[in-house]
């Protein structure tokens, strides 16, 4: 079938799933009023997909039909390949200025890194490293969207897994038949999930003995019996573009997942049992390198925009000329600049895996990845301070072209720019500063990685150490000898 047009995409979710929100079920997620913005914002990455001047840069030649299939399924051989790719998905991040985290290139990048180690998967079982790639096969040449689920309910997390008080609220195998795998219980998090094909699930890193039933990689299409998708609160308010400009557009729906019993047949089966090659699968694999390749160029998309936000606010209002606008401005540029850079040193430091990928530098994306949930809330600061009480004080949509209009152009407008102009600006950083769609993408960037601490003590604890140390015992060795030296002369003059 190769890549997929929107309206293909959009077709393929009218499947009978059982998406629920504000206590309704949804009959057609295509046409929700709170889903339908987002569905239109994924189905127009599709269509890129065919359009001539983005097709080479989104698309490659499978190596199995010959068709175009969609560029984050390329597995990286070269440099060359981990620029395309990132070419590709820049192309994407700016489709949705970043605001679209998990859009299908994230997940595409995540079944290439698994598919590409089939020999992990069957030290579990022979038959899971083959289920693996012909899943990604599956997925590729169909040109499928898919969410994950990976954490847990937030329940009680002093407990492990097994010691939950009942046994199926964290997500768990309960029997095996000669069809699968019966799961029961429910993952925490999906993003997209009600607007995606498929869900793709494998444990949380933290699984230990007497966690085994827990211990289940798998993949199943969104509409399968028993699974239940349960949405947030929406974010877009349906109250128009001009009011908001990102929340109207860019709402890619969280849900909770819940498995009733759902049957998860064999050939889609991955791990299963097994706690160590569960918990280790992720680092074992460089995944989180891979992914992170595409989270930092959507990272630097997002900031561009910000940076293009901020810098309009200060000509807007003219305040680009007092020390501490050009200081927190200057700021920001640097945080830019610094992803860009990790981005590149991340290409040019890349390093050959056995498997014959190139595999991304780790260190410069995990820097990217402990930073940028830094940088962003810090950004978002910036925008306020710098936008200050204008931030929100902007009339509705209707108020400009209401009765009010005419006081509306003259009292809201800008230093150089007419009250249109710096409402749309002033709305346009309040969805991000102020609204609940910018207070989800906060908390997005915050944990769109994981736990920020636990990641940033793993950045210590798996850093090669030594050589840094070595400088530092090597230093003191010189200074013992130096001192010798200078007491032996001292001496000798005597
Ligand atoms: C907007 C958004 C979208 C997301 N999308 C997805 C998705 O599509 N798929 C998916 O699988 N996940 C998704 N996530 C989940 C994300 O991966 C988690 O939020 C993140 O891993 C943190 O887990 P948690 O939210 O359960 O927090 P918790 O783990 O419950 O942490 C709560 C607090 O307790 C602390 N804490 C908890 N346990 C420990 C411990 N053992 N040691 C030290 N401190 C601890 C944490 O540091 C934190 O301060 C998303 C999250 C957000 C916010």
């Amino acid at each position: 079938m190769a890549i997929r047009s929107g309206i293909d995409y959009i077709n393929g979710l009218r499947d009978g799933r059982e998406v629920w929100i504000g206590g309704e079920r949804v009959k057609d997620v295509t046409t929700h009023p709170a889903l339908k913005h987002g569905v239109e914002s994924i189905a127009n990455l599709y269509d890129m997909q065919h359009d001539p001047k983005y097709r080479d840069i989104l698309t490659y030649e499978s190596p199995v039909t010959g068709e175009r299939v969609g560029m984050s399924f390329l597995a990286p051989k070269s440099v060359e390949d981990l620029i395309r790719r990132r070419n590709a998905c820049r192309l994407w991040a700016d489709a949705t200025h970043g605001m679209m985290g998990r859009s299908p290139d994230f997940l595409n990048t995540t079944l290439m890194v698994l598919a590409s180690y089939p020999e992990y998967f069957n030290q579990c079982d022979p038959r899971f490293g083959q289920n693996i790639v012909e899943y990604y096969q599956y997925v590729r040449e169909n040109d499928l969207s898919l969410t994950h689920a990976i954490v847990d309910p937030q329940i009680d997390r002093s407990k492990q897994p097994h010691e939950q008080a009942d046994p199926y609220t964290y997500l768990g195998v309960v029997r095996e038949t000669s069809d699968g795998l019966i799961l029961r219980g429910a993952k925490m998090l999906a993003t997209l999930a009600p607007y995606t094909d498929e869900v793709i699930v494998y444990p949380f890193p933290n699984l230990r003995k007497g966690d085994e039933k827990y211990a289940a990689a798998f993949a199943i299409p969104l509409n399968t019996s028993g699974l239940k998708i349960i949405c947030r609160e929406p974010l877009d308010l349906s109250r128009g573009l001009i009011d908001h400009p990102l929340g109207g557009r860019f709402d890619e729906m969280d849900a909770v997942l819940i498995f009733d019993d759902v049957l998860v047949p064999w050939e889609r089966v991955f791990l299963k049992g097994n706690v160590d090659l569960s918990t280790r699968m992720q680092i074992a694999l460089h995944l989180p390198t891979f992914t992170a390749h595409q989270t930092s160029i959507r990272a630097l998309a997002k900031t561009d925009f910000l940076l293009g936000i901020a810098f309009l606010i200060a000509e807007y209002i003219d305040i680009k000329d007092f020390l501490h606008v050009q200081e927190k401005l200057g700021e920001m540029i640097t945080m830019r600049e610094t992803i860009n850079a990790c981005i590149r040193a991340s290409e040019s430091d890349a390093v050959y895996l056995k498997n014959g990928l190139i595999r991304p530098s780790d260190q410069a994306l995990q820097a990217v990845r402990i930073w940028f949930p830094k940088f962003y809330p810090r950004m978002i600061e910036i925008l306020q301070l710098i936008g200050a009480g204008g931030l929100m004080m902007t009339p509705s949509q209707h108020d400009l072209t209401g009765i009010m209009s005419e006081d509306i152009k003259k009292y809201y407008r800008g230093a150089h720019v007419s009250a249109e102009d710096r409402i749309g600006l002033f709305k346009l950083a309040w969805d991000l500063v102020g609204d609940g769609f910018g207070s989800r993408q906060l908390l997005y960037e915050r944990y769109y990685a994981g736990d920020p601490v636990r990641l940033t003590a793993r950045s210590y604890l798996t850093y090669d150490r030594e050589p840094y140390m070595d400088i530092v015992r090597d230093f003191l060795d010189e200074t013992r000898q130096l001192q010798y030296r200078r007491e032996s002369n001292l001496r000798a003059a005597k």
